[in-house]
């Protein structure tokens, strides 16, 4: 059973003990994840501060190896998309996607012109400009769902910008993010990117430690409020991206037929384990049993199994404790009426998987509705007048994304701009443009990641102001 390191200051080292991590299909031990101890966490972040200087002085040593990480990346694209299907459970074509996803984000960074200095005043007196300087150490925190990609989203802006990077994966998807550090061990130099693993005491070490100066996580609400009280006692920089509860409204000129199928997979992708996928569906009376029915055809056709079988549509959750937390919901929505139209079980045999779920018959006031349930449960809740489904969709703490399903698209467009979402959209849910940034409302999170504007998060900016000598 394969043994996974830690990559401190550009060296694999075990940890203090090893954990191991399951495959949620079998239950069965996957490999085992060296988890850091304090020493080793404070070496890590040493190494990252020591190799900073070094590492802001040369833009183009950063662009190659950014250039090579994409390459190293793809060479090895087989062996970690594989290595994610089997600790975090979804089917290989979309690891290998995840893998590819990142080995682009790689090379996008590598030819990424960062806007130059803003001129103030340029004469023969004074020289005054707006510069952007990066910010040093960058602790990286990430969640179980997606692990490769979503740690590149933020590796390769904090690298182009100049920082240095200690990274911390989740306890329940080390694996795949020890195995990058592995593979890109010689492609940056000693100390610039670093790989912790272990559970929140460990994040909890990395992030509030003092040569850190700026976190940048994905997560839970839960966890994101603690960091963020964390960092204010030294005024550290954060990003945060949160969770969501994102609303869909269908409304009466909907084309069921037509839009049954992308409405399945905003909700079900990688089992509902998405931040941005649809997890409250709102649909006008006049449509709401064809909805059902089109929704409930697809959910009993689908194929569950195991992420390295070729025939699975959805793997299971990720870990036991989600699965106990989707069954726990479900079971509160019998208790409050709640109509089970498919799913509401976990099938026979090993492996926390759950059949996708289509529920009616609850709203707000229910936890299944209320709260962010991240599997594959999907309450259909109708609506008369469209001007109810937007109040319901936007009374809610979370604002991550949102969508309008219509055939009129300038209406659709409206309503959209009317939601409280980072990301709106109209008759389409889950996709990200290359170059958007990405953030929520209210608790969905903090500043944005991706684009021109999560860039900038990875750097201060500086006013140079040079007096000129009179000559
Ligand atoms: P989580 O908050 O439990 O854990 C995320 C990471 O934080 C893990 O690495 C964990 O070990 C670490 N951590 C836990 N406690 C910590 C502490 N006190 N200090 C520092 N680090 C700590 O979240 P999760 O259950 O792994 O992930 C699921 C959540 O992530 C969902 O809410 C989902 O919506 C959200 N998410 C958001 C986005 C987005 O882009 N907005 C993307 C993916 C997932």
């Amino acid at each position: 059973m394969t043994h996974y390191a830690l990559l401190i200051d550009g060296q694999l080292h075990p940890g203090k003990q090893d954990d191991e991590v399951l495959d949620p299909a079998t239950e069965q031990v996957v490999g085992y994840a060296a988890r850091a101890s304090q020493a080793q966490v404070d070496a890590a972040v040493n190494a990252a501060h020591n190799a900073f200087t070094g590492w802001a002085a040369n833009p183009q040593a950063r662009r190659t190896a950014l250039a090579l990480a994409a390459s190293v990346l793809r060479e090895n694209s087989q062996s970690l998309a594989e290595l994610i299907s089997r600790e975090q459970g979804r089917p290989l074509r979309f690891t290998l996607g995840e893998v590819a996803g990142a080995a682009a984000t790689f090379d996008y960074y590598a030819h990424f012109e960062a806007p130059g200095a803003e001129i103030l005043r340029d004469d023969e007196q004074r020289r005054a400009s707006i510069e952007r300087r990066p910010l040093g150490v960058v602790a990286a925190i990430t969640p179980w769902n997606v692990p490769i990609i979503l740690l590149v989203l933020k590796l390769a802006p904090a690298l182009h910008a100049g920082n240095t990077v200690v990274a911390k994966p989740s306890e329940h998807t080390p694996l795949s993010t020890l195995l990058l550090g592995q593979l890109l061990k010689d492609v940056f130099p000693a100390g610039v990117l670093n790989i912790v693993a272990g559970d929140g005491e460990v994040g909890e070490q990395l992030s509030s430690h003092p040569l850190v100066r700026h976190i940048t996580f994905t997560g839970s609400v839960a966890t994101g409020k603690r960091l963020y009280a964390g960092a204010a006692s030294d005024l550290k920089r954060l990003t945060l991206e949160l969770g969501g509860n994102d609303a869909a409204l269908v409304l009466e000129d909907a084309d069921i037929p037509a839009i049954a199928e992308t409405l399945f997979w905003g909700a079900f992708w990688n089992s509902g384990q998405v931040c941005f996928a649809i997890k409250r569906l709102y649909v006008h009376e006049s449509l709401f049993q064809p909805l059902i029915d089109a929704l409930v055809a697809r959910a009993e056709k689908t194929r569950l199994g195991h992420g390295l079988d070729a025939q699975t549509e959805l793997g299971p959750l990720t870990n036991r404790q989600q699965l106990e937390r989707v069954k726990a919901l479900v079971a509160d929505a019998r208790k409050h009426g709640a109509v089970i139209h498919s799913g509401g079980d976990q099938p026979e045999g090993p492996g926390y998987f759950f059949a996708p779920t289509i529920v009616s018959g609850i709203g707000a006031g229910v936890a299944l509705v209320d709260e962010e349930q991240f599997g594959p449960v999907l309450p259909v809740i109708p609506f008369s007048d469209v001007e109810d489904a937007i109040r319901q969709a936007n009374a809610s703490p979370y604002g991550l994304g949102a969508s309008v399903w219509t055939r009129d698209i300038a209406r659709g467009e409206a309503i959209a701009r009317r939601l409280d979402a980072g990301l709106a959209w109209v008759n389409q849910h889950l996709e990200v443009q290359p170059g958007a940034p990405k953030g929520g409302y209210k608790w969905s999170g903090l500043g944005y990641e991706g684009g021109l504007r999560g860039y900038e998060a990875f750097s201060d900016l500086q006013v140079l102001n040079v007096a000129r000598p009179v000559v």
